[in-house]
C-alpha cells in the first residue's frame, strides 16, 4: 500500500514535482520549530523557494514559469505543509494570487507581465493587504480606513493593514483603498519604499513564521497604471485553495507523527504499543474518515475548477467553499485526535503535535470563513425554489 499523501498523484511528472517539493518540506520541517519559537520569519526557506524554482510554478509559460493548474498547485501546497504550515501558507498567497491573476486577466496586461517576468528573474513575490483593525475581514465588506488621494503621475497612499503575510520579503504588494474624491474602493500595486514600514505585531499562537505584521503606509506611492482597473473575470476564487490544502498538510503531519508514535511506544505494563489498544484503533479509523474525506472534496473541487469553462466558474464557489469547511474543521478534528492518541506527552515541545495544533487553528480564520460558507450554500439551496 502506498503512503496516503501521494493519493492524489496522477501522473510521472506530478510525482518528480512532488518529491522536489517533499525534499523542500523535510528542510523546511527541521526549521519550523525554532521559527515558531522565536515567531521569526524564515528567509532561508523563501531562498530555497526561489532556488527551487518554487515561485514560479503559476507563472504563464510565456513568462518561463511552469503554469500549473490549481489541481497541481494544491498537490504542491499540501506537500510544503507537511513540512511547515507557516511557510505553506504564505506562499500559497502569492503562487495562488500569481495563478489568480492568470486566470482573471484583472491586471493592466503591463503589470502582470512585470510581475511575472520579476519572480521568473529575481524571485520576486506578491500578497494583497487588505485587512484592517476596523474592517476586520475585508469579505464582510467595510470600506477600507486606508486612503487614496491624487497627486502628479499617480496617488498618494495612507493608512495602516493588519494581517499582512510575507510583509518582511515582499519588494511589492497590493493593499485597497478608499478614494474620497470619487466615494469608491480600489486597489493598488504599491513597491517598498521609506514610506512603508513593517511594524513588527505579529505575535500570535499559531502560523508564528508567516510574518503577518501590521503595514503602515504614511503616503505611500502608486504610480497611474499601478491602480487595479477592476477589469478582468470573475473566475470563482479557485487558488484560495491553497488554504485548505495548507491546513490539510498540516493534519496529514499530525496523522503520520501519531501513527508511528502508537506504533513504537509500549508503556511497560502492555504488552503491545498502544496503537493495539481498541480505543486507539477506532481514533486512527476516525483520523481516516476526517482526513479523506476532506481530500477527496479539496481535490475533487481543484480538479472541476480547473475543468470547467472559465464562464461557469462563479458556480463553483459554493463547492470550493465547501472544501475549505469541510479540510479546516476537519484538520482541527484529526490533529485534536492525534494529541489524544499520544497522549500528555503531545504537549510537549519536542513533538511537533502541539504546533500542528496552534497552527491548524488559524485556517478558521482564513477566507471563506465558515459563516459565509454556510451562508452561501443555504442561498444555493433556496435558490432551487
Ligand atoms: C494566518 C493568517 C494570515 C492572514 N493573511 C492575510 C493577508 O495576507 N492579507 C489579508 O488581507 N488578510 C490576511 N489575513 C486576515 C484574514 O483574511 C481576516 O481578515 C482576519 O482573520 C479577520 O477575519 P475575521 O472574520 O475574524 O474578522 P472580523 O471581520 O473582524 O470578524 C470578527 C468576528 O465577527 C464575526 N462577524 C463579523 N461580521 C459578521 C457578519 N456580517 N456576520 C456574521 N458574523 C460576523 C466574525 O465571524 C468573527 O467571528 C490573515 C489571517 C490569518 C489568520
Amino acid at each position: 500500500m502506498g503512503r496516503l499523501i501521494d493519493q492524489y498523484i496522477r501522473s510521472e511528472e506530478e510525482r518528480e514535482r512532488a518529491e522536489k517539493v517533499e525534499a523542500l518540506a523535510g528542510r523546511f520541517a527541521d526549521r519550523a520549530g525554532a521559527h515558531d519559537l522565536e515567531g521569526s520569519f524564515p528567509f532561508e526557506n523563501f531562498e530555497d523557494l526561489r532556488n527551487a524554482g518554487y515561485l514560479k510554478i503559476t507563472v504563464p509559460k510565456a513568462f518561463g514559469g511552469d503554469e500549473l493548474s490549481l489541481y497541481e498547485m494544491v498537490l504542491l501546497q499540501e506537500r510544503l505543509a507537511y513540512g511547515d504550515g507557516s511557510t505553506a501558507l504564505a506562499v500559497g498567497w502569492h503562487v495562488g494570487q500569481v495563478l489568480h491573476l492568470r486566470t482573471s486577466r484583472k491586471w493592466p496586461d503591463s503589470l502582470f507581465a512585470q510581475l511575472c517576468r520579476d519572480v521568473v528573474s529575481d524571485g520576486a513575490m506578491i500578497n494583497t493587504f487588505a485587512t484592517e483593525a476596523a474592517t476586520g475581514s475585508p469579505t464582510r465588506g467595510g470600506r477600507p480606513e486606508t486612503t487614496a488621494v491624487r497627486t502628479d503621475g499617480g496617488w498618494l497612499i495612507t493608512g495602516r493593514k493588519t494581517f499582512s503575510t510575507l510583509s518582511p520579503i515582499l519588494d511589492r504588494f497590493v493593499v485597497s483603498a478608499y478614494i474620497p474624491e470619487e466615494d469608491r474602493t480600489a486597489e493598488f500595486l504599491v513597491f517598498a519604499s521609506d514610506r512603508v514600514t513593517v511594524a513588527e505585531t505579529w505575535d500570535t499562537i499559531g502560523m508564528r513564521a508567516t510574518g503577518s505584521h501590521d503595514v503602515v503606509l504614511d503616503g505611500a506611492f502608486a504610480a497611474e497604471d499601478a491602480r487595479i482597473t477592476g477589469k478582468g473575470t470573475d473566475d470563482g476564487g479557485g487558488w484560495l485553495l491553497h488554504i485548505p490544502a495548507c491546513y490539510i498538510g498540516i493534519a496529514l503531519a499530525a496523522r503520520d507523527f501519531v501513527l508511528k508514535y502508537a506504533q513504537t511506544y509500549r508503556p511497560n505494563y502492555l504488552t503491545g504499543p498502544i496503537a493495539e489498544l481498541p480505543w486507539v484503533e477506532q481514533s486512527i479509523g476516525q483520523i481516516e474518515v476526517e482526513l479523506r474525506t476532506a481530500r477527496s472534496l479539496l481535490y475533487a473541487a481543484a480538479d472541476r475548477w480547473d475543468r470547467e469553462p472559465m464562464e461557469r466558474r462563479p458556480h463553483l464557489k459554493p463547492e470550493l467553499g465547501l472544501a475549505k469547511y469541510v479540510a479546516t474543521n476537519n484538520a482541527i478534528k484529526v490533529v485534536d485526535m492525534a494529541m489524544r492518541i499520544a497522549g500528555g506527552a503531545s504537549l510537549s515541545r519536542t513533538f511537533p503535535l502541539e504546533r500542528y495544533y496552534r497552527d491548524v487553528r488559524a485556517g478558521l480564520h482564513n477566507p471563506p470563513m465558515d459563516n459565509m460558507v454556510l451562508q452561501a450554500l443555504a442561498a444555493d439551496a433556496l435558490s432551487e425554489n
